[in-house]
């Protein structure tokens, strides 16, 4: 695409059974704060891609979308990487986005670098910052060397300029009352054909763990070490009325399936009033899901581990110790009186 000719920012909507998912309404409020620092001060597009979602016109005005390119055709039923890829492009070629913005969950990651191969443009996956420089330039911050360092990466020579980012990194915001501008679009997208063909669709079954309201989050890195060890910690976090979460190793070693739970550049970022991490070891990956946290307290046995310098309060210590104290003691507080908000 030529540089010239290309205006505003596009956010990609992403559905699931509840409506358009959070880490896109949190784009669309995003691509506001950037737009507010573009020259022309342009549209923010939302494309919706699905079948009868009429309704979400007005749920992505209210979180901020200008203008609402709606893909509203049977065949976008059931998500389909290629067909929904082939849509979300040809969406860009004829409007003509300077950004387009994707959420990086799993299909977003699928989809994004999909639509900038189609599209010939690069795309900056897992950012954890966006923002307009002085001079105008989109810049994409993304963790380098295992999170040791930030990297800016600039798309000057490309449009559209391609970004991902992960659900918790930037708030939402409301605009009430706001109506945008809606516009029809059915390009004749084929994906594979019937080369690809959905047999069976299997809802699922586990219920995922939301960690959007979690006030108080347990975290288990490498360092528990076991599974017998992990059961310990979860055990605590329910006694705490917690939830907990993990890091990307122990998520690895099995010792919890619930993928979601992950906080880091590749996971969540979430913003609980207070953070407990034990055996945590606190790479850059791992802290930049922490920033809005409120209270951060870690146990670590070793006195140097970098979480300790993003940590109010410092536990130098085998995290089990720590675990089996304060399990004891909230065993003992239950036994007395089985309501948490009394004890
Ligand atoms: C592209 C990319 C994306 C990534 N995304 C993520 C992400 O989203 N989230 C994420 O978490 N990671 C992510 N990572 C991995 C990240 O770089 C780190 O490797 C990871 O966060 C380290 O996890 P950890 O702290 O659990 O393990 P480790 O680094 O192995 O640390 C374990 C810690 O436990 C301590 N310890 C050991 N035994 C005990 C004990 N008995 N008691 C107390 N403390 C003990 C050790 O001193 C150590 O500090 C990513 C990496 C890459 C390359």
């Amino acid at each position: 695409m030529d540089l010239e000719n290309c205006r505003g920012i596009m956010v990609y909507c992403e559905i699931d059974v509840c409506g358009i998912i959070d880490n896109s309404l949190e784009l669309i409020g995003h691509a506001n704060t950037l737009k507010e620092k573009m020259e022309h001060y342009p549209e923010v597009t939302a494309v919706i891609i699905g079948s009868d979602v009429g309704s979400l016109i007005t749920v992505a005005a209210r979180h901020g979308a200008d203008r609402v390119i709606m893909m509203d055709n049977p065949r976008y039923r059931v998500y389909r990487p290629d067909l929904y890829s082939d849509a979300l492009a040809a969406a860009a070629e004829k409007y003509r986005p300077e950004i387009l913005l994707v959420g990086a969950s799993l299909s977003g990651e699928e989809i994004g670098p999909t639509v900038a191969m189609k599209l010939h443009t690069g795309m900056a996956a897992h950012c954890v910052e966006l923002k307009i420089r002085d001079d105008g330039q989109f810049v994409q911050v993304v963790p380098a060397f295992g999170g040791k360092v930030l990297g800016d990466i600039l798309c000057p020579g490309f449009r559209p300029q391609m970004a991902s980012m992960k659900a918790g990194m930037v708030s939402k915001r409301i605009f009430e009352g706001k109506v945008a501008e809606i516009e029809s679009f059915d390009p004749d997208v084929r994906g594979f054909g019937d080369r690809l063909q959905v047999i069976e669709t299997i809802p699922e079954t586990r219920k995922r763990v939301s960690l959007s309201n979690a006030e108080l989050v347990v975290t288990g890195g490498f360092g528990i070490g076991t599974q017998e060890g992990w059961d310990k910690l979860e055990h605590m976090a329910e006694l705490l009325h917690g939830v907990s979460t993990c890091t990307r190793p122990a998520l690895d070693a099995g010792w919890t399936d619930k993928e979601e739970t992950m906080v880091g550049t590749s996971g969540v970022a979430i913003k609980p009033k207070v953070y407990l991490g034990f055996g945590v070891s606190g790479a850059a990956h791992h802290t930049c899901g922490i920033k809005g946290a409120g209270l951060i307290i870690s146990v670590n046995r070793d006195a140097n581990a970098p979480i300790f310098e993003v940590s109010d309060f410092k536990v130098v210590s085998d995290w089990e110790a720590i675990v089996n104290a304060i399990t004891a003691r909230l065993e003992a507080t239950s036994a007395v009186c089985p309501d948490p908000d009394r004890a």
